[in-house]
């Protein structure tokens, strides 16, 4: 077991709990008991032995909505996702649904944004774990996973596969993409009955998510407790860093007001702002490359709340992502724009998935 501590304040606590993890040491109850004032879920007279016992099952403690003390499994790989342009928030949001071992990842995009990626990294992250059982239903299966048993199904057949997969038991169940009321039921069915549940919805952003799975005939109360983490991505494409040029278009006040970008910001950054135009570096094009944006948020009981009382209201979810210290996948583009690395006009455009 090694451990990642999210703040200062803690850095030393999880400095002591490497060092005890990296010797296979159970840490010491005076170490243990330096976290109770920590731990908001936990009693405060729970005994060292329990917190040990509660660190080893949940693998995490919550510190406040910002801040998790996570422990990791030894060898697990934490790189994956970083590699693939995730940054800290969303990376603890899928570790933290791969730990705990039960429930449904849910993972948002628009077609070709690299989602199956994405799942095969959590598949393979799980497998990395001995005796993990798992299997794939897949339409059709799109890469191998060494140690998993993988099955091919028809947009017809998904859901039937699903069910067929649920009599093996396995620990963890991958669904390619949920089209269709059956798939959702048998996926949800899973996640809420112990297993790990990973599957990805075509809908643009993270917020979105719950309302479509309600649109879909997923009853509240089931997808509520079926749902760990809901994350959405979308590749977007770099500038030609030897021809990008400082933007003159500025957005318009309306796209402005819709962003929540101000007069002020706009002119700070203004020669920051850049804009495509083409050489023979990029072919022409203007962009060299594309780059991961995701958004994502735990299933908190605040979202809970707004998927059985508001329809899964997705202004109401994108508050609860911000209380979580996610970002929107347009505030994250426009950050980008602001340093040069993406066209302004791009990252307006990802405003409207806000
Ligand atoms: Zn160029």
């Amino acid at each position: 077991m090694t451990t990642s501590v999210c703040t200062n304040q803690l850095s030393k606590i999880g400095e002591q709990l490497v060092a005890a993890a990296n010797q296979e040491q159970v840490p010491s109850s005076e170490l243990l008991k330096t976290l109770f004032p920590y731990i908001e879920q936990a009693s405060p007279k729970m005994s060292s032995r329990a917190i040990s016992k509660w660190l080893a099952d949940n693998h995490q403690i919550k510190i406040s909505p910002a801040t998790i003390l996570r422990a990791l499994k030894k060898g697990w790989d934490t790189k994956a996702f970083e590699k693939l342009g995730f940054q800290p928030h969303e990376i603890n949001l899928i570790q933290g649904v791969l730990q705990r071992g039960t429930g449904m990842l849910l993972v948002c995009g628009p077609t070709a944004s690299g989602k199956s990626t994405t799942l095969s990294t959590c598949a393979r992250t799980l497998l990395q774990q001995p005796r993990f059982s798992m299997v794939t239903v897949e339409n059709p299966v799109e890469c191998k996973l060494p140690g998993a048993h993988q099955m091919s199904a028809t947009e017809s057949t998904l859901g039937q596969c699903v069910k067929a997969a649920l009599r093996s038991d396995p620990d963890c169940i991958l669904v390619g993409e949920m089209r269709k009321e059956e798939h959702l039921s048998f996926a949800l069915d899973a996640a809420i009955t112990g297993h790990s549940v990973l599957t990805t919805l075509a809908v643009k952003s993270a917020v979105q998510a719950p309302a479509r799975l309600l649109s879909m005939g997923g009853s509240p109360e089931i997808v509520a407790r079926a749902l760990s983490a809901v994350t959405a991505q979308i590749l977007v494409r770099t500038l030609c860093p030897i021809c990008a040029k400082p933007a003159q278009t500025l957005p318009s006040k309306e796209e402005m007001r819709g962003g929540g970008i101000s007069a002020t910001w706009l002119r700070k950054k203004a020669g920051r702002l850049m804009e495509p135009v083409g050489c023979d570096a990029c072919g022409g094009t203007g962009y060299k490359g594309r780059m991961l944006i995701a958004e994502g948020f735990s299933n908190s009981p605040e979202i809970k709340r707004i998927i059985t009382r508001e329809n899964g209201d997705p202004q109401a979810i994108r508050n609860e992502m911000h209380a979580q210290g996610g970002k929107s996948l347009g505030q994250q583009a426009i950050n980008l724009a602001a340093t040069g690395v993406v066209a302004l006009t791009d990252a307006i455009k990802l405003l409207s998935l806000d």
